[in-house]
Parts: structure tokens; sequence; C-alpha cells
């Protein structure tokens, strides 16, 4: 249900807001200050006990925030990070001070990713905090943001000045804080990065408008109330991190690095950046509601894979060699995991890498039986058909993706799909050349 509400628009979202709002008192105010600084104070309604992360990936916040009055800690406990008085005294307000550096956090978006000319791109999951519980079905939260009045705000896609406001929800969002003016294109709003090395902006300013043309055509256009925004910011500062991500009406990517400039030269790193940027619009048309559970990610991620390759060929033909090699490592990548876990247990034992490369597998199997069977459907138009099932109510996943897998195709391909991915595989290699016999 909530996944539905994400598609049908603003109304929705504000009544949704509403009526979940007796159950979360807390405003959540991020600052940043005119000297740069930037802070977070959490304000409830009523004295509480403590204040809870909905998200506590690691236990990074206790190193990252830290209280200027000394009178609140941040403990990590039984992976949940939350906020405590040190007199054990309730509260009403508890303000910290922020790092606003690049972080990696295991299979969440860091809170800041900085531009190298001073601007910011926030992510506001990562303020997602609950007065003395999260319940299991908290999905409101009230934020604020206040900059300096030399810089804008980039939410929803419209610019805004000043101090902001608003209802988040389900995976939070991105919002640009800065100096730069948004460029258009294609109907999408970018605030590309300048400092990045100028092959590397051409190529975003360039193809993102092309994929969205590409996708568009292929998996339909996404309603929306917003603009979609692409952001793309670099630190350039030493660092080994590459983030790239979807939300509702945008697409993220982030360099934490400063070795940029030299790998610009390399018309492979050049051509891979071109794949993610290709993956990343992909994810973008297939909607944020179809994303999976971790554990059944190969259906997004895989399929992610294959468009992008299916883009990079139809869109630049001089990829051609690049592809070839990228698919023949990707089945390698597969085989080799698969010799120690099923793609089933992937996800829980940290190989999330697997969901890319066995997922990708899986699509080229289901694109060779739509081809076998000479019917003119696409593996694009069982993506739309799929879709549109999650959109009316069916669970996002394997299960329903499968299903109309097997209407278009045979109960038979079905079911040898779900024992390639349940089965560990004694001899990978063979298992996967029979895979497509
Ligand atoms: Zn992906």
């Amino acid at each position: 249900m909530l996944k539905h509400l994400i598609l049908s628009g603003l109304s929705f979202i504000l009544i949704a807001s509403e009526s979940a709002q007796a159950s979360n008192t807390l405003l959540t105010q991020i600052k940043k200050s005119d000297q740069g600084d930037w802070s977070v104070e959490y304000k409830a309604a009523e004295p509480i006990e403590k204040i809870v992360f909905n998200n506590s990936p690691n236990g990074s916040r206790v190193e990252r925030w830290s209280s200027d009055s000394d009178e609140f800690e941040i403990v990590y406990q039984e992976r949940q990070e939350s906020i405590h008085r040190k007199d054990g005294k309730s509260f009403t307000t508890a303000r910290f001070n922020l790092t606003p550096t690049y972080t990696h956090l295991p299979k969440n978006y860091g809170p800041f990713s900085p531009l190298s000319d001073g601007g910011m791109i926030i992510h506001s999951g990562r303020f997602f905090a609950c007065a003395n519980v999260c319940g299991k079905r908290e999905n409101n939260w009230q934020f604020s943001l206040t900059v300096p009045s030399d810089e804008h705000i980039i939410l929803n896609g419209e610019v805004l000045k000043e101090t902001v406001s608003w209802s988040d929800r389900d995976s939070g969002k991105s919002i640009y804080t800065g100096k730069q003016k948004p460029a258009e294109a294609a109907g999408t709003l970018s605030i590309i990065d300048q400092g990045l090395p100028p092959v590397i902006r051409q190529s975003l300013d360039k193809n993102i408008p092309k994929l969205m043309l590409y996708f568009e055509k292929n998996l339909g256009k996404l309603s929306s109330n917003y603009k979609p925004t692409l952001f793309a910011s670099y630190s350039n500062r030493p660092g080994k991190s590459t983030q790239g991500g979807v939300l509702p009406n945008q697409i993220f990517m982030h360099w934490d690095t400063d070795d940029l400039e030299e790998k610009a030269n390399n018309d492979d790193f050049l051509k891979s950046t071109l794949k993610t940027f290709a993956h990343e619009t992909a994810h973008f048309f297939q909607s944020t509601s179809t994303f999976d559970s971790t554990a059944e990610a190969w259906v997004h991620e895989g399929s992610a894979e294959l468009f992008a390759i299916n883009a990079l060929l139809e869109l630049y033909p001089d990829t051609k060699n690049y592809v070839e090699a990228f698919k023949a490592k990707s089945v390698d990548q597969c085989i080799e995991a698969l010799k120690t876990l099923s793609l089933a247990k992937a996800s829980e034992n940290g190989k999330f890498q697997m969901h890319y490369h066995c997922g990708m597998l899986i699509h080229q199997r289901i694109e060779q039986a739509l081809t076998q069977k000479k019917t003119s459907l696409t593996l694009y138009e069982i993506w739309q058909e799929y879709r549109e099932n999650v959109v009316a109510g069916s669970t996002s996943g394997q299960q329903t993706f499968l299903n109309v897998v097997e209407k278009h195709t045979t109960t038979e391909l079905r079911l040898k799909i779900e024992s390639f991915i349940n089965e560990q595989h004694a001899a990978p290699a063979l298992a996967v050349n029979a895979f497509f016999e």
C-alpha cells in the first residue's frame, strides 16, 4: 500500500503524512551555519527518555555526531543507535554537531556527499529518528532545513531559499544545498559537480538525457509531480568509495576519491562509468516501488545490468568490445561465487554482488526464452507488467516477477530459474551451461 502511494502523487503523500503525524512527534531541524558548520536538532512535543534512530547500519554516529553541551551521548547497542541524556533525565530537545564528510554506510546511503565547490547533497533518511521507540510502521518524518542566505536548496525538483520544511517517508530523499544553479535538459534537473573531470561532466550532461529517453521509450513514462533530478558529486579528496543510487524522482552519484583526473584518461573506466549511469537510469525507470528485499535483489540489479548494456549497445555502438568483456567477466564472477553458495543465500552472506552477476544471467535466460518463443514481447515489457502488478498491490520481488515470466514463457522455465537460484551447484560452470539449454 505504501509503495502504491509513492507513485500516486503528492496529494496521497500529504494525506498519509497527516494521518501518521500523531504517532511521531519529533521534529528534525538540520542547519548549515554561516560559518559552514552542520548541526541537527531534534525537538519533541513532550518530554522523552531517548531518541532512537530508524536505521543504524553501523555505530558511526557515536564518532561523527557530537553534543556541544556534553549533556547528551549516542549509544550503539544491539545494532541500534540512540540518543540519551548522560544523567538519565528526560528531555525535549537534543542538538548535535555533524561531520559533513562522505562516509560509507553498509547498504545505506551516506548522509553527506560533498561537492568540490563546497555544495552538499544530503540524504534525509539518515536523520529519521523517533521519540523513545520506532514502531515498525513508522513512516512519517518532519523536517526543516536552513542554509545561509547566499545558498539555495533543491528539494523535490524546486529551487528554494533559506528555510524549507517537509514531511518525509520511505527511504528519504537527496537534497542539494549550495550556490550552483541546476541545469535542465529533457525535463531533468541536474546538479553536476563542476570539479569533475570535463570528460565525465560532459558525459553526464550529454548521456543522462539520452539514457532517460531510451528507458522512457522501453520501460514507459513515469508519472510524477516533480521534475526528476540528477545529482553528481565529487569530493576530490583521498577516498575509495563510489556510490550511485535512485530514490523517487532522483538519481545520484558520488565519487569519494581524488583520482578521477587520472582515471578519466582510461577508456575502459569511461565506458564502465557510462554503464553505471545506464544502470542507475534503468533503476529510475524500474521505479523504486519494485525494489525488493535484499535477498531477492537479483530481480532489479540483474535486470539493471542487462538493460544498461542493452542501452550501451544501442546508443553507443563503440562500446561493443567493452560490453562483450563485461558480459564474460560477469559470467565468471557468477560461476566463482556459486562455488561456495547459492544466489538465494548471497545477501545473508555479504555477497551482494552476486545479484548483479548471476541476476544478469537469469535475465539473459529470460530474453533467450522470449526470442525462442518467437513472441514480439521483450524483457522490457515483462518488466513493465511486473511494475504494474506491484503498483496494483502485488508484493515486489521474485514471486511476482516470476509469475509474469511464467505467464509469457513456460512453467518449466520458471522451475529452472528457481532451482538455479536455490541450489549451490557442485559444478557451477556446467550448471550455467545447462541453464541456457
Ligand atoms: Zn543497482
